[in-house]
């Protein structure tokens, strides 16, 4: 479980991060107002990253980054007054990176800041570069912004990870490197890895800048020139993985249904589309409709049927985790569940039927029960327009057995 630590002495201030944290992070956040306040969190707590005030009423020399830091607390600094030689003494001492406070824009970009280095926590970064110095450098320099990073010491090794590890969601390589050089790389990486996928930065060395618009071209996502300074460093990466989260966030709500929360229709087909090229899995495909749902809105009020939407689609979230559940239609339902037979997959929606329809919905005070009728259909070998015509023909017969039943497909 992530957490965050924030220590601000100015009331207004911590004001305003109270505000954009709210906004910006998902995680437990703790405030403190000084370094005493600040121990006593630290010492009851285990903090991801904390953001600190170079100046507290108790600590006015940043003494409270020095225990940050000594307890293994990565540190972003917000201060309001730095010269040159308190930002290289930061750095040196091991901050992640430093903002100051100098106009409303600056507590926005500590927080999305603090967001980023959150997501990046976990997340797998690779080095490519021949020079063992240079290497170690990056290296050092992803680490404090919370990535696992791996090495290579040349183009094609690092190719070789890549395909071996898809989890890697950062490359940074250099140009001149033996056997395979950073463009050869780049080139071989984007044939399976897209750029909203694997984010590449490139690196030339000074003098060089064709290089470097050379490297865009060939696909990476942004290049840096060598040597660089720290900051242009963590900007560069934290902006290039941010844009490859807003990507992911916008693909993620392409293919949300905004009801319910869950997949939509389009993201189902795609997703079915896939699974069936991969013809050694035994799959099967379950179309599930509510019963006589018009009845209910008539009744309680089409918001009372939407309520009663949200609460299907959540007891179908949780009673076929791990399986791709749709929503594909106004009250129809899509689930896919791959590796599984027709006849493992029969008890499996015949126990959702039972349990839905003993589910007492409690909606503005009113109380009433919900049934679905379920086509099953084996979705291997098949094309997705046939298996749905399966499902289909099943959810049909079952619909005229009365409802409130399984039927799978003849
Ligand atoms: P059957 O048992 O034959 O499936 O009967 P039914 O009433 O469920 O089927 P029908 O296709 O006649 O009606 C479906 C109803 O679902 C009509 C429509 O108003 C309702 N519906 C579809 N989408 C939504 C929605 O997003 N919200 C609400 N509240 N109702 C919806
Ligand atoms: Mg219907
Ligand atoms: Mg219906």
């Amino acid at each position: 479980m992530q957490r965050v630590l924030v220590v601000e002495d100015s009331k207004v201030v911590q004001q305003v991060l109270r505000h954009l944290v709210a906004h910006y992070l998902n995680v437990a956040v703790d405030f403190a107002w000084s370094l005493a306040e600040a121990k006593e969190y630290i010492s009851n707590q285990n903090y991801t990253l904390a953001l600190v005030d170079l100046t507290l009423p108790d600590a006015m020399n940043g003494e409270v980054v020095k225990y940050t830091l000594e307890k293994n607390v990565p540190t972003v600094v917000l201060t309001s007054k730095i010269d040159e030689y308190k930002r290289q003494e930061m750095l040196e001492i091991g901050v992640v990176d430093y903002v100051i406070k100098d106009n409303r824009d600056s507590y926005h970009y500590a927080v999305k800041l603090v967001a980023q280095l959150l997501r990046n926590q976990g997340c797998k970064a690779l080095v490519a570069d021949d020079s063992l110095l240079s290497r170690s450098l990056m290296k050092q320099m992803l680490e404090k912004q919370l990535f696992d990073v791996q090495v290579a010491h040349d183009g094609e090794e690092a190719l070789k990870i890549l395909k071996k590890d898809a989890e890697i969601k950062l490359l940074m390589t250099d140009y001149a490197m033996p056997t395979m050089d950073g463009f050869e790389l780049v080139k071989a990486v984007r044939n399976f890895r897209g750029r909203d996928d694997l984010a590449i930065i490139g690196l030339s060395g000074a003098g060089k800048h064709g290089l470097s618009a050379r490297f865009i071209k060939y696909g990476a996502n942004d290049f840096l020139t060598k040597p660089f300074m720290n900051e242009e460093f963590h900007c560069r990466v934290l902006q290039t993985m941010e844009q490859l989260s807003l990507i992911a966030d916008i693909k993620e709500s392409a293919y949300r249904d905004d009801l319910t929360g869950l997949y939509n229709r389009r993201y189902f087909y795609q997703f079915a589309e896939s699974l069936l090229k991969e013809t050694a899995r035994k799959n099967s495909l379950a179309l599930l409709d509510i019963d006589f749902f018009k009845a209910i809105n008539d009744k309680f009020g089409h918001e009372a049927g939407d309520q009663a939407l949200k609460q299907v689609a959540s007891l179908l979230r949780s009673s076929f985790k791990g399986f791709t559940v749709a929503r594909v239609g106004g009250e129809e339902f899509a689930i896919v569940l791959a590796d599984i037979s027709l006849e493992q997959a029969y008890p499996l929606l015949d126990a959702f039927r039972s349990r839905l329809a003993a589910y007492d919905f409690v909606i503005n005070g009113q109380s009433f029960t919900i049934t679905v009728s379920i086509g099953l259909a084996n979705f291997q070998n098949v094309t997705l327009t046939s298996a749905m015509r399966l499902a289909d023909k099943a959810l049909y017969q079952a619909k005229a057995q009365d409802r409130d039943c399984v039927v799978q497909q003849s």
